[in-house]
Order: structure tokens, then sequence, then C-alpha cells
């Protein structure tokens, strides 16, 4: 199976290319601007769209005239810019064509100017991108070093471009490469529902403990509100005010990678069979027993990585033990941050974002996602007979079926695990579809 996939980590440039790194970012923000304003004029005297391969064309003519810089990096840089500018267009119209059949949008999103004090922003390389193990060369910007070894593939791949980016002082590459994985073995586990959450991050219908948020941003609120007032008490211009922003923005990232960090290890942990605890734990004290004893520092770290890796090959012979068909609900994330009182919660777990990791997860491990309808009342119906609780509030947290003729009648239920149950119902029926389909076809032949 042929797949793209991202490869992202920092980067550990020089005093030198840190600075060359900023002219770089600062030309794909010119570029991109340039080509927002011409559109806007071009548009206004024609009421045509000019392309981005004219822009290309007008910015080179100017490259040996006016704007001499342009000649310091890659042609690369601008290019890219200006290409993604035309599929924020793309994205504009496309939208707009969605609002007049009907759908809604919060807002079309009509591109708008990058500023310089919102971020010093990304660029976009195309080949030549050469990988090593501790370093990575790109074009007219030379070998920059990696602050993680091996992780990006070096063998085997079609490195397709590389996005730099900044964030907090910090520099990132994100190198999306074409790979080779082989077919995902065919699951055999049972289907699972997934219900999504506040309180934790998301409950399974196997019964395996809820997943806990992190609440990354609930935790530093205090802390964040405290350097967000300072800055706003800084002079405007001043040394301590640059300083004052640098630490706002070190807790976000702090924050965002907390929060990234549990959601990978949450869709991975579903979408993959990872060893139970008990197992994990009897394996890793057998394996180091097998290993020589460890002294130093270097050579513990040997072990723990060796370690590791075994560790990581047994979640991949776990591989029949995944589910076939995997039910999620089709939350309306948007509509939901409209609650005032709720908003910054929601927004705090990332539900888009585990949606978007689950998709392709479940695509790479040949398992089935399907979503629930919007208006599927998960968390309103007994699992055991289909009773409804009408008025049930979001508040009420243990579900109570009130019909006599139930199993589970007057039975106090967790909310979550109860969604849960009734989302595997839907999984099931879709599993029971599913083969059906590959009956019916294997009648056919
Ligand atoms: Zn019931």
């Amino acid at each position: 199976m042929k797949i793209t996939r991202g490869y992202k980590t920092e980067l550990d440039p020089t005093v030198k290319q840190q600075i060359l790194l900023s002219q770089c970012a600062g030309v794909a923000r010119y570029a991109y601007n340039y080509g927002l304003a011409r559109k806007k004029e071009v548009y206004a005297t024609t009421g045509k769209r000019i392309s981005a391969i004219d822009l290309q064309k007008e910015l080179t003519a100017h490259k040996h005239t006016d704007l001499p810089w342009l000649k310091k990096v890659s042609k690369w840089i601008y290019q890219n810019a200006l290409r993604d500018l035309d599929q924020a267009f793309d994205s504009f119209f496309r939208r707009l064509g969605e609002r007049k059949a009907g759908k809604k949008h919060q807002s079309l999103g009509f591109p708008t100017f990058k500023k310089k004090s919102e971020g010093i922003g990304s660029f976009r390389l195309d080949k030549p991108i050469y990988v090593f193990e501790d370093s990575i060369q790109l074009p007219k910007l030379g070998t920059i070093r990696l602050k993680e070894h091996s992780y990006i593939p070096t063998s085997e791949v079609k490195v397709l471009s590389a996005t730099i980016s900044e964030r907090a002082g910090r520099w990132y590459v994100a190198v999306l490469v074409e790979e080779h994985v082989p077919e995902p073995v065919s699951a055999l586990r049972a289907p699972l529902g997934v219900d999504l959450g506040i309180t934790s991050l998301a409950v399974c219908s196997d019964g395996r403990p809820p997943i806990k948020s992190p609440k990354a941003l609930n935790a530093s609120l205090k802390c964040l509100k405290r350097a967000q007032r300072h800055l706003s008490r800084c002079k405007k211009g001043s040394n301590n005010r640059e300083k004052a922003r640098h630490r706002v923005a070190k807790l976000h990232a702090r924050i965002a990678n907390i929060r990234e960090d549990a959601l990978h290890k949450a869709t991975s942990s579903i979408a993959h069979a990872p060893l139970t605890k008990e197992e994990r734990s009897t394996l890793q004290t057998s394996l180091t027993s097998l290993l020589p004893e460890a002294k130093t520092k270097p050579e513990q770290k040997k072990v723990k990585k060796q370690v590791k890796k075994v560790l990581h090959r047994a979640t991949e012979a776990n591989a029949p033990r995944r589910p076939q068909v995997i039910c999620l609900e089709d939350l309306n994330v948007e509509g939901m941050k409209h609650n005032r009182k709720l908003a910054r919660a929601i927004s705090d777990v990332g539900m888009g974002e585990f949606r978007r990791q689950m998709k392709y997860k479940s695509a790479w491990n040949g398992e089935h996602l399907i979503f629930a309808d919007r208006f599927f009342p998960s968390s309103k119906q007994c699992h055991a007979c289909g009773w409804k609780w009408e008025d049930m509030q979001l508040s009420d947290r243990i579900f109570l079926c009130q019909n006599p003729a139930c199993s589970l009648h007057q039975v106090p239920q967790d909310r979550d695990s109860n969604a849960s149950q009734n989302l595997e119902k839907l999984a099931k029926e879709e599993s029971s579809a599913l083969k059906n389909i590959v009956n019916g076809e294997l009648h056919r032949t």
C-alpha cells in the first residue's frame, strides 16, 4: 500500500541559520501578501482572476530589478506561497458555492494578509531535499542539524516536500514522504464504539478504562492568565514586552504539545491493539533480565531503546486483535462551541483533531471507521432496551433506565459508557452489513 505521510521534528539551527530561516519565512509572507494585493487589484479592474503562474512570472521579473533579495532564497519559497494562496481562494469559492446550495458555514474564510506580529510563519521547499540520520539538506539553506536522530526515514521513501515553521522560538521541519507500507493484516476483533467527552477524552465499549483527558489548557490557565496580564501591562515596543510576549507564546506551545501528545496516544491505542498493562510489564521484565546489566547512562539508554523496539514489534504482531469496525459520534463541534460555558472545555479536548487522526490511522490499519448520525441519541438511549430519556441534561452523569421490562431497570450506568455501548451496536450492524456484502460477492463468483 502506498501512503503519503508527514514526519515533523525539531531543527537545531545555528544562529546564522536561524536568521536565514526567518528571512525565508519573510519572503513567503511577502509573496503571499503581494499575490493577494495583486489578485484584489486585478479583480477590481478587470473582473478576472490572476493565476499563481502569472504572479510568479511577475515576481521573477521583479527579482532582477527592484527586489534583488529574492535571489538570496530558493525560488520554491515564493512559488509555493503563491500556490497556497490559490488554494486558499479555491477553498473560499468552494465554501461560497456550498453556502449558495444551502450549507451553513461559520465564515467563508476570505484570504487575509499575513502579519509578522502574528508569528514568523512557515515556508515550503521542494526538491532537492536530502535527509540524513542527524541532519537535513535543503535547497539554498545547506545542511541543518536535527534534534531527534533517525526519525525521518532516509531510505526506501520518496521525499516530496519539506515545510519549515517556527513556534515560540523553536524551528521545526515537516517532511512529506511517499512510502510503501505492508498491506494491513485483516482485523478480527469485535466492533468497537467510542464515545468522546469532556470529563474523559474517550470511553470505549470494550470495558477498558476510560482514556483520560489531560485538560492541558485548564491546568495552565492560571499561569497563562498571569503571563497575559503582565504582557498587557508592558510598555509597547519595549524589550520587556518582547520578553513577556515570548513567555505567553511558550506557554501556548506547551499546552498545544501536551494536548497533541495525549490525542496521538489515545487514537493509536484505539486503532492499534496494544498489549495490556500486565502483558507489557511481564514482557518488559523478561526482556531486561535477558539483556546484560546496564551500569552507565549510555548503556541504560541503549537497553531502553532495544526494549522499546521489541515492545513495538509485539504490538504489530497483535494486529489481528484490532477492532474490525470503529464507530464514532459525528459531533457538531462548531455548534457546541456556541455554548459559552462549554466552549473552552470543548476546545481544550481537540475533538476535531481526534477525528482527523482516527480517519487516517484506521485507514492505515485496515479498519472500517463509521460515524453515527449527528442526531443519533447515543447518550439518551438505554443500550439494553432502547428506552429514551427525553429530558436528559448534560449534567446528568448517571443514566437510569425507567423501563420496568428492561434487565437494567433502575441500574445506574455511567453516561459515557452507555453511549459507547450504543455506538458499538451501530458498529455491529455495519460489521454484519459488510459481511453480507462480502458473502454476496463470494456467491456471485
Ligand atoms: Zn433499558
